[in-house]
């Protein structure tokens, strides 16, 4: 089960005087009874809940940076959150840490199509970015499938992606600058409307940094012209290992299409049960790509990719011809997750990166440890870069079933890490992947990690728990190595 830091009940003790103070600077944005308090209790990491020392929610920057600067002040830790839909439990509060709710912040502050950027707060969604400028035929270009929900903050702070991510980046590839308030209050600034502002990257350090660094409080994001045109083509395929291979030649021919999915057969019959979007049952494999740009390149790249995909084995192909059939085609996979919660109680979504050449092997190891653990599975991933996404189904009522995921979940992690990708591609690590992060980074690059946490957050008030694996491990097992009398990372709190 998971472990979190003690709880500090001398803070604990104290809520209803922090929350008095912090009402001094949010008046009307400050929840602390019981009821009020359990509706943030969890993220999309549902297996774990645990309601917060209390709630604050400003509507400002100032309004941030004086909560933070109090907090600071008499040590009272702060977990950021935008929208709670992180599903690695990023947002999970902590029994004796102020939860700060970024959803109040939500405004659209410029939107200038000369330099072709939006200025938005940090609690604005994903999709209202898009929505705010495409009657001028813009729009933004990172599409979680939680975009109707998920903030702009958490996707900066998750660097999230999409299926539109292939050809067009992730957050951290279409976010300009950022305004940003570090635990002590201190406001700062990196980057702004244009790209590759001067000095150290240090916006690139703070997308997908899960908040440990910093509160984002302001966003400059890139906005893209509509393509001319798109159109998506709907693949089944007798073997994941034929479809996988059609993905490796695409890439090879130099094709980057504006997104490739794949999704298994569990998967495919899950999310056909919920939309009715078409797709072929007796597929072991179903891909849908998707070509955009003008109307003459983009019908080029569909035949091109016919062709492939007929070379290795198609065994249906579909076309749209509208855009109502493109979006029929990825209604089924945009909906693949609520899909397989239809038919399971309760799913736990990994999130792990592979080189994509080593897909059948993956997925033919994974149906072992399904058999191995008892527990039904299905898969969809972002076939164009090996983002695999399996999803566990358990029954959380069932004695031993949430260990018995969380063993299975770990053990792909692993195997992702083992042959040669990451642990997460696009969820982050949160609370879900904290304790594997040793599989793969040596202690060298975790004492690296935290030197760097440490610089922006010296007292490590920012989101504790999360990411790092907690170091009174190593104290219990008397493994803390002292080098010239002195013990590594003294910054840190031993617990
Ligand atoms: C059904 C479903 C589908 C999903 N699909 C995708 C997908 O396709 N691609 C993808 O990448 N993710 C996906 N996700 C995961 C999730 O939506 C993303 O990680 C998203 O970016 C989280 O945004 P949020 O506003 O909900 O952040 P939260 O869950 O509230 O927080 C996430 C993390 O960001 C930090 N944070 C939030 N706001 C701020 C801020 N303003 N400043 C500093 N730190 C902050 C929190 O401390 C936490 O660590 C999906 C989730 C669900 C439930």
């Amino acid at each position: 089960m998971l472990e979190m830091p003690p709880v500090d009940a001398g803070v604990v003790a104290r809520r209803e005087e922090i929350a008095a103070a912090l009402r001094a600077i949010v008046p009307d944005g400050v929840i602390s009874d019981v009821d009020g308090r359990r509706v943030y209790e969890s993220d999309g990491l549902t297996a774990y809940q645990q309601p917060p020392l209390l709630v604050v929610l400003p509507e400002t920057t100032a309004q941030v940076a004086r909560v933070l600067r109090w907090c600071h002040a008499q040590g009272v830790q702060v977990v950021p959150r935008g929208s709670g839909t992180s599903l690695s439990g990023g947002a999970l509060p902590l029994a004796d840490a102020v939860l700060l709710g970024l959803g109040r912040m939500n405004r659209i502050l410029e939107v200038d199509y000369a330099d072709r950027v939006a200025v938005v707060q940090p609690g604005v969604t994903n999709l209202a970015i898009t929505r705010a400028v495409e009657d001028a035929g813009f729009y933004y270009a990172p599409d979680p499938s939680s975009q109707i929900a998920c903030s702009i903050g958490g996707n900066v702070a998750e660097n999230s992606g999409g299926v539109h991510c292939l050809k067009y980046g992730l957050t951290t590839n279409n976010v300009l600058g950022v305004e940003i308030v570090l635990a002590d209050g201190e406001v700062l600034r990196l980057g702004g409307k244009q790209p590759e502002a001067a000095g150290l990257d240090l916006l690139g350090v703070v997308v997908g940094s899960e908040g440990l660094l910093g509160v984002v409080t302001e966003v400059t994001v890139a906005l893209l012209p509509r393509p001319e045109t798109a159109r998506a083509l709907l693949l089944g395929f007798p073997s994941v290992a034929q479809a996988g291979e059609a993905v490796a030649e695409i890439i090879a021919s130099g094709i980057i299409p504006a997104g490739m999915e794949m999704m298994d057969k569990p998967a495919t019959h899950a999310a056909e049960a919920f939309v009715h979007a078409g797709y072929p049952l007796d597929a072991e494999a179903l891909l849908i790509v998707e070509l955009d740009g003008p109307r003459a390149e983009c019908d080029h790249l569909v035949e091109a990719v016919k062709a492939i995909t007929s070379r290795h084995g198609a065994s249906s192909c579909q076309t749209s011809a509208t855009e109502a059939d493109r979006l029929n085609f990825w209604a089924g996979r945009k909906a693949a997750f609520p899909a397989v919660g239809r038919i399971s109680p309760d799913y736990y979504c990994m999130d792990g990166t592979i080189p994509r050449r080593r897909l059948p092997e993956v997925l033919a190891r994974m149906s072992q440890l399904s058999a191995h653990y008892g527990l039904g599975l299905a898969n969809v991933f972002h076939a164009g870069d090996g983002n695999l996404h399996p999803l566990i189904m358990y029954d959380a009522n069932i004695e031993g079933q949430l260990a018995k995921a969380e063993a299975f979940g770990a053990d792909i992690l692993r195997m992702c890490v083992e042959v040669g990708g990451v642990l997460t591609g696009e969820h982050g690590v949160g609370v879900e992947k904290r304790d594997l992060m040793p599989e793969m980074f040596t202690a060298t690059d975790l004492a690296q990690q935290r030197r760097l946490k440490a610089a922006f957050d010296p007292a490590l008030l920012l989101n504790p728990g999360k990411v790092f694996p907690l170091l009174h491990r190593c104290t219990e097992m008397g493994r803390v190595h002292v080098h010239h009398g002195k013990a590594r990372f003294p910054e840190l709190p031993r617990f």
